[in-house]
C-alpha cells in the first residue's frame, strides 16, 4: 500500500504530454498556448481618437484675446472611416471614438469643450486648450509589432481570447484536447433508462466520471459497461487504443469478479493498485496496450473523491497545464470528526469564509456509498493517517475543491 502523494507523483511521471495542434480560438478556453504568440501588427494599429470631438491643431486651440478660437469645420471621419482631407491650420474635423486621426491634426477636443451650430454646423469654437496628443490613442500603444505578447504554457481565459481575437490569430497553438475513455464495470449495473430489476442498480459512476472529465477540459466518451467477465473487459479494452486514457471504475478490488487488474497484467501493466486512503482504497494504475488506465473503485463516492486525486491532475498534465493540484489551506472544523480511521481520510465538506476565518462543516455520513455526501461539499478535510480524532473547533488541512489549481500538491 503507497501513500497518496506516492501514487500521484508515480501516475504523472508515467503520463506525458499531449502534441501541440491549431485550434479555432472560439474552442479555446481552458486550454495552454503551445507556443509564445507575437505581435504580428502594431495595436491599436493607427492613430485614433479617444472621444467624439473635433480633431485639430493644437496650437489652434490657445485663446486669442480672451476669447475662444473658432475654427473652421472641413469635414468629419467616422470610426471605420479615413479623411478625405488633412487639417490644416485654423480648421478642424468632426471625429468619431475609433476614427483615424487624419493628417496634420495633431490633438482631438471632445465635443463637450466646444460650441458650435449644430451637427452639420461649418464652424466649431474651443473653450479650453488642448496638448499635442490630447485624447489620440497612439499606434503601438497597447502592444507593438514583434513584442511576444504571451508566453507558451499560458491557460488561456476570455482575457487572453479577447487577446488573440485582437491579434487575428483566428487558429491558435494549443495542446490539444485529451481523449478520455470511461468504462463502467458490473454485472449488477444497469443503463440510467433501465428499469430496476432485482440486485441492479444504475450506472452512475460513468455519467459522474463524464461530466468530471468534462469539466477538467478534456473529452469523455463512455464505453458502456463491461460484465464481470475477462471476454467482455477483453471485448471493451479492445476499443480503447485510441485514448490517450482510459478511466475504469469498480472490478480492482479484492473480489472474486474483480478482473480489471487481471486484463491489465494481461494486456498491459499494473503498476500499483493500492493507496493507504479513504474513501477508496483500492485504486488501479497502469495500462493497457501502452494506453494508461487508472481503475477507480466502484463505490459512487470512492469513485469520485479519487478522480479529484489522481484523475483530474493526470487530464491537466497530458493538456499541458503546470498548476496541477487544488490548494489546501488551513481551515476550523466547526463539527469535528470523531470517527478513527486508520487511513488518510478525505473527509466531505463545505468551507465558508465567517468571522475572518475559513469554517468547514462535514457533510454527514461519510459512508462511500453515500452520494449525497458530495452534495453541497466544496471541500476535502484530510485528516491524517494514524487515526486521529478531531474536535469541534480544531484546525485541519482542507483541499478547496471549488478553487482554481496551483502549482505545488501541499
Ligand atoms: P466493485 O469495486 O466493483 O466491487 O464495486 C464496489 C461498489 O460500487 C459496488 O457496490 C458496486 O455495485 C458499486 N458500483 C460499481 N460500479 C458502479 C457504477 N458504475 N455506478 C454505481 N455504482 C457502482
Ligand atoms: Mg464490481
Amino acid at each position: 500500500m503507497i501513500s497518496v502523494e506516492e501514487a500521484i507523483t508515480r501516475m504523472l511521471a508515467e503520463v506525458k504530454v499531449l502534441e501541440a495542434a491549431r485550434v479555432p480560438l472560439s474552442e479555446t478556453a481552458g486550454m495552454i498556448l503551445s507556443e509564445d504568440i507575437v505581435a504580428q501588427e502594431n495595436i491599436p494599429p493607427f492613430d485614433n481618437s479617444a472621444m467624439d470631438g473635433f480633431a485639430l491643431q493644437s496650437k489652434d486651440s490657445r485663446q486669442r484675446d480672451g476669447q475662444p478660437t473658432r475654427l473652421r469645420v472641413t469635414g468629419g471621419v467616422a470610426a471605420g472611416y479615413v479623411a478625405e482631407r488633412e487639417v490644416e491650420e485654423g480648421t478642424a474635423m468632426r471625429i468619431m471614438t475609433g476614427a483615424p486621426v487624419p493628417h496634420g491634426a495633431d490633438s482631438v477636443i471632445q465635443i463637450e469643450l466646444t460650441r458650435n451650430a449644430g451637427p452639420d454646423s461649418d464652424w466649431v469654437e474651443i473653450l479650453q486648450e488642448v496638448a499635442v496628443g490630447n485624447n489620440i490613442r497612439s499606434a503601438g500603444d497597447d502592444m507593438q509589432r514583434g513584442q511576444t505578447v504571451m508566453t507558451r504554457g499560458t491557460e488561456i481565459g476570455p482575457w487572453e481570447i479577447g487577446i488573440l481575437a485582437t491579434l487575428g490569430v483566428a487558429a491558435v497553438p494549443v495542446i490539444r484536447q485529451a481523449r478520455i475513455a470511461i468504462l463502467g464495470t458490473g454485472d449488477e449495473i444497469v443503463d440510467i433508462d433501465q428499469p430496476l430489476q432485482p440486485g441492479k442498480i444504475r450506472n452512475s459512476n460513468s455519467y459522474l466520471l463524464e461530466a468530471a472529465v468534462r469539466n477538467a477540459g478534456a473529452k469523455a466518451h463512455r464505453l458502456g459497461v463491461a460484465r464481470d467477465t475477462a471476454e467482455s473487459l477483453r471485448e471493451k479494452f479492445a476499443e480503447t487504443a485510441s485514448y490517450d486514457l482510459i478511466l475504469t471504475s469498480g472490478g480492482v478490488s479484492v473480489g472474486d469478479f474483480d478482473l480489471v487488474k487481471d486484463i491489465m497484467a494481461e494486456q498491459g501493466q499494473v503498476d500499483f493498485w493500492r493507496i493507504n486512503m479513504r474513501p477508496g482504497k483500492p485504486v488501479a494504475f497502469g495500462h493497457i496496450g501502452g494506453v494508461p488506465l487508472l481503475g477507480l473503485p466502484g463505490n459512487p463516492v470512492s469513485s469520485a473523491v479519487t478522480f479529484q486525486l489522481f484523475g483530474r491532475p493526470i487530464l491537466r498534465k497530458l493538456q499541458g497545464h503546470s498548476r496541477l493540484f487544488k490548494p489546501q489551506i488551513g481551515v476550523e472544523l466547526a463539527d469535528g470528526f470523531a470517527e478513527k480511521v486508520m487511513r488518510r481520510h478525505y473527509v466531505r465538506a463545505r468551507v465558508e469564509w465567517k468571522d475572518d476565518r475559513f469554517v468547514a462543516r462535514t457533510t454527514g455520513n461519510q459512508g462511500s456509498h453515500v452520494m449525497t455526501s458530495l452534495l453541497h461539499a466544496n471541500a476535502l478535510v484530510i485528516v491524517p493517517e494514524g487515526g486521529v480524532e478531531i474536535r469541534p473547533g480544531d484546525r485541519v488541512k482542507a483541499m478547496m475543491l471549488d478553487w482554481p489549481e496551483g502549482e505545488e500538491m501541499e
